[in-house]
């Protein structure tokens, strides 16, 4: 899955959600978030993304960002 992080907050550029074929952006408290259950890992939201805010959780230190993720789009 791709992750929304911390670059995300405060950010009002919608560019990702735009670019995304299976609508999985959803609105959290201060940042929007992927579902992760929805993502489909294509990766096109992330060369769109202004502030460098989204990456693949195959990084490290991603599995907090998950859960962050999951917890906000799940609230929907
Ligand atoms: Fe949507 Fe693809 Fe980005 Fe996942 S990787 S959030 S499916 S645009």
């Amino acid at each position: 899955t791709y992750i929304v992080t911390e670059n995300c907050i405060a950010c009002k550029y919608m560019d990702c959600v735009e670019v995304c074929p299976v609508d999985c952006f959803y609105e959290g408290e201060n940042t929007l978030v992927i579902h992760p259950d929805e993502c489909i890992d294509c990766g096109v939201c992330e060369p769109e993304c202004p502030a460098e805010a989204i990456r693949s959780d195959t990084e490290p230190d991603s599995e907090r960002w998950v859960e962050f993720n999951r917890k906000y789009a799940e609230m929907w």
